[in-house]
């Protein structure tokens, strides 16, 4: 029986990339199936009562309930663990379920967490907000500036948190250094790695202890579900995570978990060819963009700060970029006359999407943290899909023009 039940994980781990994104994780069931099988199923039944009693004693391998293991999830988990290149990852329900867990499952009162300024708006919330009311303390620092994480460390700081490329600033951490230090000082980074994906930056290849995703984005790549992992070592996962997400409960459904098993089989290509178009789009536009007083920031472009760190650390450089067009007036005005290109605030998508940051994705947050972090009123954020760039191009010449810019 060949590549049946129980897959031999040590040859698992040998796999290239390519393999490993279309079958690392795959266990057939009896019927030899060439998709991977959806067990809708919340729970499992068992031959005999010593048989469910060892397997809550932790003394037997098997499946006991669906908020703890379930056979659709354990194989997304595996292939993205695969992909990572970590040790275990787990499924969530989103990606903010992923961000919540990997943060709390390992903080407590009288802790600090320094964090990165430009991020998603409701990984702030968490920042700013959530972990604050249970005491815990937290900084934001800019990202880009390596002295500021040194500078933010407390003899309590147990977690550096962080995106790179950040939404939708594209600002960029230098993975290397941030998790160099935190590892002299016994803190755990945790890496929100979404705007990437494992296709375009692995974060432990530079010695990240906890990446999460939303893989809600370009690991699902056609908008259909919510989903997110967090991946880290097998220990941290026995110790932290697990114990919070088994009675917690964000766990991912298996019918999500099946639709984004199957996303990943296509992720390389299609995060590398939008990182491409949106090379080429940036490329397009930069200089009118220019002309008229704004900015365009793609960590792919040569204009970006940190564009060699970026391709340092980065495979390709992603499919999202940023670029200011003065007023919030003329930002809607673009938007207003887009055509192909969808107003809408999700990204990682196979359409190309646009959205203003300042009313949609960062609205939660005060007008003096979201000028703070560069998300002004006049920017714009656009996913470029897999359309023709030469469309593409054209929409945003036609916009850009109806705006007056
Ligand atoms: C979208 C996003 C999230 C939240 O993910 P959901 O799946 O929408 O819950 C977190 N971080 C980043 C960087 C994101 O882009």
């Amino acid at each position: 029986m060949k590549k049946t039940i129980g897959m031999d994980r040590a040859v698992t781990r040998n796999w290239r990339p390519a393999t490993r994104a279309v079958r690392g994780g795959t266990q057939r069931s009896e019927h030899g199936e060439t998709s991977e099988a959806l067990f809708l199923t919340s729970g499992y039944s068992y031959d005999d009562a010593q048989t469910v009693a060892d397997r809550f004693a932790g003394e037997a391998e098997g499946m006991t309930y669906s908020r703890l293991q379930n056979p659709t999830v354990a194989m997304l988990e595996e292939r993205i663990a695969l992909m990572e290149g970590a040790e275990a990852c787990r499924a969530q329900a989103s990606g903010m379920a992923a961000m919540t867990a990997a943060l709390l499952c390992q903080l407590s009162t009288g802790d600090h967490v320094v964090a990165a300024r430009a991020a998603f708006g409701s990984c702030r919330w968490l920042v700013d907000s959530l972990l604050p009311r249970f005491g815990i303390e937290t900084s934001v620092i800019d990202s880009a500036d390596n002295d500021q994480w040194e500078a933010a460390i407390r003899p309590n700081t147990r977690v550096f948190f962080f995106e790179t490329p950040a939404n939708p600033t594209l600002d960029v951490v230098d993975l290397r250094h941030v998790c160099d230090l935190a590892r002299a000082h016994g803190i755990t980074t945790v890496v929100d790695n979404a705007f990437a994906s494992p296709a375009l930056q692995r974060p432990m290849e530079f010695g990240a202890d906890v990446v999460a995703y939303s893989a809600t984005k370009l690991m699902d790549g056609q908008g259909r579900v919510l989903a997110g992992a967090v991946c880290g070592s097998a220990q941290w996962v026995e110790e932290y995570l697990l114990p919070f997400q088994r009675n917690t409960g964000p766990n991912i459904a298996p019918f999500n978990a099946w639709v984004v098993m199957k996303g990943l089989e296509t992720l390389s290509l299609r995060a590398h060819r939008q990182s491409r178009s949106a090379v080429e789009i940036g490329h397009a536009i930069e200089e009118r963009i220019a002309r008229a007083g704004g900015e365009l920031r793609h960590p792919g472009l040569a204009s970006h700060p940190r564009h060699e760190l970026a391709l340092r650390q980065m495979d390709a450089t992603g499919p999202i970029f940023a670029f200011d067009v003065g007023t919030r007036e003329r930002a809607f005005a673009v938007l207003d006359a887009l055509e192909l290109i969808d107003i809408s605030n999700n990204i990682g998508d196979a359409k190309s999407l646009m959205c203003h940051p300042a009313s949609t994705t960062h609205a939660g947050m005060t007008d003096e943290a979201r000028i703070d972090m560069g998300v002004t009123e006049g920017l714009l954020r656009i996913n470029v899909g897999l359309e023709d760039v030469a469309d593409l191009t054209e929409d945003l010449d036609r916009a850009l023009a109806a705006a007056g810019i």
